[in-house]
């Protein structure tokens, strides 16, 4: 058999860290462009897989090889070099290869659907044809009043109408039943056209923007200025402005220029600050198409805004996460806001950091990045301060707000009334009185984080994980945050059949209750996890917030982000040691980040703000540092310890992490991997444990992780491909669950 036949080497949505080679669909012509969809017979199944390229060899046999069964698209969904980001990230990421790159595809078009944009059907006025006519009834053929009312506004509607469309101008569907028997009406399919697309019209400067932008102040102009500087080219730029100092003007005027050179912008954000406030501004600005990406959609809806950034009929893509895998046909610039958020890391599957990657990506389509953050990861600051990022600063807040007033609020020697102290209250009552409005924060939810029987020391503890259960009143019951177990609150203790049971410390519901009690002429509004699960509820909440007069938001980090509440003067934080004293090397910096994101909610307009933080550690030099002296010193503080002990940036983690129901069997597996990996490490590459997890029994599974770490990324990579290799061939592996997870930012 001749060898010169091209063969289709492909990836597949499967764990197999490895590409599969197929011969072409019988009859098909040789010429087939990487990046294309083939529906191939798998086993006795058929999965869709992407062509990475084409090659006039193959590993196996030719004759062993099975030919496609068809090539799903006539275009390359993918470019050239998004293949090749998602061959290196699946490298990089030490993850199968067909799974890495099924995470650039939407849900449906991993299933084979068309790459179209949806379909409608339409109702028009369907001239009978004498065909049809033939065996209807003459007298039935005339039209009802009512049928010939709605034949009337079809025949005005030449393009056609949805039959929801026609439900809400009163007909029903019975209506248009009786016109189709009479073949007066008929249905058409057309596919939904975006609004109006960005590339084959070119617009003047005037019709792009859809209202005027903002005066810029000197810093942004600096920063504005610098970035469009480099517009064309890869650059990588830290923009580090406090809370309110205008970057999301910066970024409009920047999308402004992308997209009058006919380029697109894309915008990532956390997953708990993409509000509807936050696409409002891109969307109000820009008479261009904003596409939007987030996990809320559903899958038709996402194939479409997938389309719309794909095709180009989108200037400007927002989302979360995986939008960072969406290709666009002309990109000009990304744009990572709150860059230091840990949602931009996915910590299951494809464990990719969307910051990463967006540098990747950035650099593939040699253009600029920009990474956003008042309080910049300890990694990007690193990277900046290293010059390897353009450090742009902004330190005054834009308009006329001023920066809140700090205060720490020891409370060592008070009182606390259902965790809030007296000098708080106190405090709370002057804003309040003036119209204006409080948050409070406290990064916990439920009633209280756990129930205790004052008789013989039992508390409410999961059957599944070694962790407290959270008692919630609203409805009451018991509820583990980490496994989803719920149980009934019971009247009496199960150990010792006391009835002192009572809640310890407490959660937002618990506060918003006292709040409600001390202040009973405000409302008090619970903003978490639990008070917004209905569909807009958080919206109505929003609403009620700018709209009204005084109140009290009490709330967990769902507040902290994204949002402008112009009436709040005073933040108040009850937690502030929480992050003080955590078994995380990070928990210093996240919780720095969250007392600043939340601070950054005071006093944004012309009213000052500020911010009380209660503390038991009044004196901690770090929190003193950070409130004192702001986010720079304490991120050069908290960098010079990092590099005297080597923990990242400083040091490259890959974290081993394994869990089985069996007790030991986690560990006993880590010990192999030890093994395994010793002889491997020359010295370049250090090993710590296997130890148990933080928390070692979670949703019933017992969990231990080996880290891997080396000051060389080269070495750590080595090791860590050979280990995962040889992991995957080895029988013990099938008994337990394991990743393996690089760069890590979760240390559980
Ligand atoms: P950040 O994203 O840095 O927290 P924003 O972009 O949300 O800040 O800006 C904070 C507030 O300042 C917004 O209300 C915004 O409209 C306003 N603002 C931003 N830039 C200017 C400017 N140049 N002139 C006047 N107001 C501005
Ligand atoms: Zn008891
Ligand atoms: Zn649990």
């Amino acid at each position: 058999m001749s060898s010169k036949r091209q063969i289709l080497r492909l990836a597949l949505p499967s764990p197999l860290r490895r590409q599969f080679d197929y011969l072409p669909p019988e009859g098909a012509l040789d010429d087939f462009q990487p990046g294309l969809r083939f529906l191939v017979p798998f086993g006795k199944r058929e999965l869709v897989g992407l062509l990475l390229e084409t090659s006039e060899q193959s590993d196996i046999p030719v004759e062993k090889l099975r030919p496609a069964i068809r090539c799903l698209d006539l275009q390359p969904l993918l470019p050239a070099h998004l293949l090749e980001l998602g061959l290196w990230a699946a490298n990089y990421y030490q993850h199968a290869v067909g799974d890495a790159l099924c995470s650039f595809l939407p849900v449906l078009l991993r299933k084979g659907e068309q790459a179209q944009f949806r379909h409608q059907w339409l109702w028009v006025v369907g001239e009978p044809e004498a065909a049809d006519l033939a065996d209807v009834d003459s007298k039935r053929k005339n039209p009802t009043q009512r049928q010939q009312q709605l034949l009337d506004i079809l025949r005005e509607h030449p393009d056609g109408l949805s039959s929801d469309a026609l439900k809400t101008l009163g007909f029903s569907q019975s209506l248009l039943r009786g016109l189709k028997e009479k073949a007066l009406v008929t249905r058409i399919q057309r596919e939904t056209a975006p609004p109006h697309s960005l590339l084959h019209k070119p617009e003047t400067k005037e019709s792009l923007l859809q209202e005027v932008p903002l005066a810029l102040n000197e810093e942004q102009q600096r920063a504005v200025d610098a970035i469009a500087a480099s517009m064309g080219e890869f650059q990588s730029f830290l923009l580090q402005g406090i809370t309110g100092s205008g970057k999301t003007e910066v970024y409009l005027q920047l999308i402004g220029k992308v997209v009058e050179r006919g380029r697109q912008a894309l915008v990532l954000v956390p997953e708990i600050g993409l509000t509807p406030q936050t696409v409002g501004r891109f969307r109000q600005r820009f008479n261009v198409p904003v596409a939007v990406i987030h996990s809320g959609l559903t899958d038709r809806e996402r194939l479409d805004a997938w389309l719309m950034a794909q095709q180009g009929h989108a200037g400007i893509l927002i989302g979360t996460r995986s939008a960072l895998l969406t290709p666009l046909i002309r990109p000009g610039i990304i744009i990572i806001d709150e860059e230091h958020d840990g949602s931009f890391k996915q910590q299951d599957g494809f464990r990719y950091s969307a910051r990463d990657l967006g540098i990747m990506r950035a650099r593939a389509e040699s253009i600029p990045i920009i990474l956003g953050s008042a309080t910049p990861s300890l990694e990007s600051f690193a990277n900046a301060e290293a010059g390897r990022y353009r450090w742009l600063k902004m330190e005054k807040r834009a308009g006329e707000a001023s920066p809140p007033e700090f205060e720490l609020l020891d409370i060592r020697q008070q009182l606390l009334q259902d965790g809030l102290s007296d000098s708080l209250i106190e405090q709370m009552k002057t804003p309040l009185q003036q119209g204006e409005q409080v948050l409070v924060f406290l990064n916990r939810r439920g009633f209280a984080p756990t129930l205790m029987c004052h008789d013989c020391g039992w508390q409410a503890d999961c059957p599944q994980c070694d962790a407290h259960m959270t008692l919630h009143r609203r409805p009451p019951h018991l509820h583990c945050h980490h496994c989803d177990y719920q149980a009934p609150v019971g009247a009496t203790c199960p150990e010792c059949q006391g009835r002192n049971l009572n809640p310890m410390g407490a959660g937002t519901e618990r506060t918003e209750e006292a709040l409600q009690r001390l202040f009973p002429d405000i409302s008090v509004i619970r903003v978490d996890r639990d008070s917004t699960r209905r569909k807009n509820a958080m919206q109505g909440i929003l609403k009620r917030v700018h709209d009204g007069g005084p109140c009290i938001l009490v709330g967990t980090q769902m507040l902290a982000k994204g949002h402008h509440f112009p009436k709040v003067t005073l933040v108040a934080i009850l937690d502030a040691d929480a992050g003080l004293f955590s078994a995380d090397f990070r928990g210093m910096e996240k919780m720095a980040q969250l007392i600043l994101q939340v601070a950054g909610r005071a006093g944004r307009s012309d009213r000052p703000g500020k911010v009380v933080m209660q503390t038991l550690n009044a004196d901690h030099p770090r929190l003193r540092c950070l409130i004192e002296q702001g986010y720079t010193a304490f991120a050069r503080e908290e960098l010079i310890d990092r590099k005297a002990v080597r923990l990242p940036p400083f040091c490259h983690y890959g974290l081993l992490r394994a869990e089985a129901v069996a007790p030991g069997r986690a560990d006993a597996f880590l010990q192999l991997a030890r093994m395994i990996v010793e002889p491997l490490t020359d010295q370049r590459v250090q090993l710590l444990g296997p130890i148990p997890s933080p928390m070692e029994r979670r949703a019933g599974r017992y969990r231990a992780q080996l880290l891997l770490y080396s000051d060389q990324r080269k070495a750590l990579h080595g090791v860590a491909t050979q280990l995962v290799q040889l992991l995957e061939q080895n029988k013990h592996a099938k008994k337990v669950r394991w990743s393996l997870d690089i760069d890590p930012t979760e240390m559980f």
